[in-house]
């Protein structure tokens, strides 16, 4: 199928980009990598009368990563941020999130920020931004302001953006000294979205004890979803087999995970449990590591 027609806008300056959202309202769409919206035009999903692509906007092509942290400009692409050794060594649950993403081709088109925006429940890194404590950085015509990734998604492919605002960038805080991160899923096929995924971040303690314990999951709810119940059982403990084993059984009783085409809310529910787990053994295996090197 081909897409409704549409006006095509080309700006390539920011402040022309909001003028335009500005002015065209709810009329308009935000054109990034086109990995999403071009499939929703196509499928007529979606049938805007005008596309504003800011694949030209040079100021929002950037990323940097200094001693607070990382930002990336919504203009970077998927790949670029895969591709760069700095950023997987300082943020590997990033890294390895990515790697998830689809398919290459997708993601050398394919933005960070057009994925956060478009706030698919089942994506990759939406739940690793609130795993990672980032923030969303929002501008329109009257300022910029700051949301934290946990207030950010509202719904699936809801987020807190307006119509006249764009998402100019996303910060990653750096992470404190010692953070073990992982990043598990299951899928049906590699490349497909995940039918559950879950990002994971806390720190060794010198006494062999995890803490501050971060569990966040996609696919199991309309947004990102922390398992603060989850992180209470892990904290302050060394994550035993038998701790492991408390808290894969106490997923699986607590949640009632979304049903969807793809599978029923029962098998969701196990999986979870189950890629919990195994983000947990990953912690586990990396205490040796965090301790000794840091
Ligand atoms: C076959 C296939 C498989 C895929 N598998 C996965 C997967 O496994 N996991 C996964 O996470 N994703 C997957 N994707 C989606 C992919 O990651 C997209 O790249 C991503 O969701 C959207 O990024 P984009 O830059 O292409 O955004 P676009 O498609 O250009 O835009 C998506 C939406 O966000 C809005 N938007 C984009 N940028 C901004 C901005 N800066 N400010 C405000 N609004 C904005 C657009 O208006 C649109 O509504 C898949 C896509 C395809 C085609």
């Amino acid at each position: 199928m081909k897409s409704a027609p549409f006006k095509y806008y080309v700006p390539s300056e920011i402040d022309e980009a909001l003028e335009l959202l500005y002015q065209l309202g709810d009329e308009a769409k935000i054109l990034a990598g086109g990995q999403s919206l071009v499939p929703m035009l196509n499928y007529r999903l979606l049938s805007p009368a005008n596309l504003l692509d800011i694949n030209r906007v040079s100021e929002l092509k950037r990323y940097s990563l200094t001693d607070e942290g990382l930002k990336i400009g919504a203009g970077v692409r998927q790949r670029e941020i895969e591709l760069s050794p700095e950023i997987e060594l300082a943020f590997p649950v990033l890294h390895q999130a990515l790697t998830n993403v689809a398919h290459v081709q997708i993601r050398n088109r394919g933005t960070i920020c057009g994925s956060l925006a478009h706030a698919d429940s089942a994506a990759e890194l939406p739940s690793v931004m609130v795993a990672l404590g980032a923030q969303m950085v929002i501008r329109s015509g009257v300022g910029d302001r700051a949301v934290k990734a946990e207030e950010f998604f509202k719904f699936h492919l809801t987020s807190d953006l307006e119509p006249a605002e764009i998402l100019t960038e996303v910060h990653v805080p750096k992470l404190p000294a010692k953070t073990v991160g992982a990043f598990e899923e299951v899928t049906r096929r590699k490349g497909d979205f995940a039918l559950v995924g879950a990002a994971l971040l806390g720190q060794w303690d010198a006494n062999g004890q995890i803490q501050n314990c971060r569990i966040v999951c996609s696919g199991v709810a309309p947004v990102p979803l922390r398992l603060r119940f989850a992180e209470d059982i892990v904290n302050g403990t060394d994550l035993s087999d038998q701790v492991l084993v408390n808290v894969q059984q106490s997923v699986m009783d607590s949640l009632d995970p979304t049903e969807d085409i793809h599978t029923s809310s029962h098998y969701r529910k196990i999986v979870t449990g189950v890629v919990v787990r195994r983000g947990l053994s990953r912690l586990v295996d990396q205490r040796g590591a965090a301790n000794g090197s840091r």
